[in-house]
């Protein structure tokens, strides 16, 4: 009988655990929470709090691992939000222009996401969870892994054994030291953190807005010398809205209620603070701090057969860049790629690592070089040529102002449906040389290609300048 454990039942445990049950007869996830009855927040899991975008490339991967998931969001009241359509950007360099294009992100609340897809992995009776029981060690040697130390929350121990163990535990995962524990080399950590924090908080959509309403996102701007200050709009189901208020080193957002407002109102435009001054908070301020980029190179180890590190306790990056769910999807996707080769044989580890850290390296390379450019930053690599890739990412922002072509490849990256190379296709980057050739919309311009926002305004905030006809 073959057996896996998960060690961690978020979201890149349950998608492992699904894809494992497809291939041992035994799975069982430990997890040191307990899981609600609903789509409700949970201790386990405190980034839930913040505004969460489900990328297009993680909604089709994650369709592709429990098909009819993106469905079963939408009936439960989540949007589909098309980049070029729903979604008012004040990029690093200016104002997006609408326009028709198939990327899109799917905004929602993160526990409703956990909810669906919780609900359809544990639905077969293929997976068991463990609640309420932490991992606290591995057992095996350098060379095998071949279970778990665990702690239940009423004191007792015990090891649960399998012929793969799997850490899904996020971002703070003890398996570096664990590892070590059993003989093996230090894991090396790359990290670059500039400080960023959140902000979050729910408020009811004010009923003219209930229904169609777009998305808003204030970029951070890297390079000025000044701390990054941005915001994050989204509407979720059930009429909420969610604001996270987003700031690196120096321009972090208030934790509390007080100075949340004022704080939306100083980022780069005051959109978000007009649009939520006169909704109802429906929850207190929730802030979150510590959020670096952070990847662990566990492919460089001697990875031990019955060991492998998937979803956040690989490779964390800034939430600013919306990619955490969709990278969970994605090393699931090729934990299956591998099992249908090679099976739970000797060797899987190492070969999915590999896999696991491809996968996500393009995004890694993205969002670190970018946050090398926020004050105060703390980092322990160096990127060669950073500069030169931070002036041509502010050239490609600046031209997608103005350039539907361009705008189309920076979303269809963004939303991790086409890899960073689409950004170097030859009619891409010629159009970046020539650059936007167009002025830029003015904050009121901008606002105004949506309708929705306008009428709003009218029943209640007055923004002047501000009408209902497009830019
Ligand atoms: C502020 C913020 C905003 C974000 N916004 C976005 C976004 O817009 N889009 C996006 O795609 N991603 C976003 N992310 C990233 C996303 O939240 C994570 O990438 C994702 O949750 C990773 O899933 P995971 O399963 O790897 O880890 P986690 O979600 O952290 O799950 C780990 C699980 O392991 C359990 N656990 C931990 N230790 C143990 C142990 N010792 N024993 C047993 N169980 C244990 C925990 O209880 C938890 O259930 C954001 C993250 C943050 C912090």
């Amino acid at each position: 009988m073959t057996e896996a454990v998960v060690i961690g039942g978020g979201l890149a445990g349950l998608l492992a655990a699904r894809v494992l049950s497809r291939h041992a007869d035994k799975v069982t996830v430990i997890e040191g929470d307990v899981y609600p009855d609903g789509p409700q927040q949970r201790r386990g899991l405190p980034q839930g709090r913040q505004n969460h975008m489900l990328m297009a490339g993680g909604a089709e991967a994650l369709d592709q691992l429990l098909p009819g998931t993106v469905a079963r969001l939408t009936a439960a009241g989540a949007h589909t939000l098309r980049m070029g359509r729903d979604l008012l950007t004040l990029s690093s360099e200016g104002w997006f222009r609408t326009f028709d294009d198939e990327s899109y992100t799917i905004a929602c609340s993160r526990p409703l996401i956990d909810h669906i897809v919780r609900g359809q992995v544990l639905s077969d009776g293929t997976v068991t969870v463990l609640e309420s029981t932490k991992a606290v060690g591995l057992t095996g040697d350098a060379g095998r892994v071949t279970g778990v130390h665990v702690e239940r929350a009423d004191g007792s121990e015990k090891v649960v054994t399998g012929d793969l163990i799997v850490d899904a535990s996020g971002n703070r995962s003890k398996a570096p030291q664990w590892l070590a524990d059993l003989g093996l080399p230090t894991v090396t950590e790359e990290y670059v953190d500039a400080g960023l924090a959140y902000a979050g908080r729910e408020y009811e959509a004010p009923v003219e807005a209930a229904k169609d309403f777009p998305g808003v996102l204030i970029q951070t701007v890297p390079g000025t010398g000044l701390p990054g200050k941005g915001a994050a709009f989204m509407p979720q189901e059930d009429g909420r809205w969610i604001v996270s208020l987003i700031g690196t080193k120096g321009g972090q957002p208030p934790t509390a209620d007080e100075g949340f407002l004022e704080f939306a109102r100083e980022v780069r435009d005051p959109i978000v603070a007009d649009l939520i001054g006169t909704a109802r908070p429906l929850t207190e301020v929730r802030g979150s701090r510590g959020l670096a980029n952070r990847r662990r190179l566990y492919h460089k180890l001697p990875v031990p057969d019955g060991f492998l590190a998937i979803g956040d306790a690989v490779m964390v990056l800034s939430p600013n860049y919306a990619t955490g769910m969709s990278m969970a999807a994605f090393g699931a996707l090729a934990l299956r790629t591998r099992l249908k080769t090679h099976g739970l044989r000797p060797g899987l580890s190492r070969a999915v690592q590999n896999d696991i850290a491809k996968v996500g390296l393009g995004s890694w390379k993205a969002a670190s070089t970018t946050d090398l450019f926020f004050p105060e930053v703390r980092t322990n690599i160096t990127v060669r040529g950073a500069g030169m890739q931070q002036n041509m990412a502010a050239r490609y922002a600046r031209t997608a102002t103005a350039n539907e072509n361009v705008l189309r490849a920076v979303y269809e990256v963004s939303s991790l449906r086409s890899p960073q190379s689409r950004l170097m296709s030859l009619p891409i980057l010629a159009a970046v040389m020539r650059g936007p050739g167009k002025p830029q919309l003015t904050s009121d311009q901008a606002a105004a290609q949506f309708p929705q926002i306008g009428e709003l305004f009218q029943h209640g905030i007055h923004r002047p300048g501000l009408s209902n006809t497009g830019a």
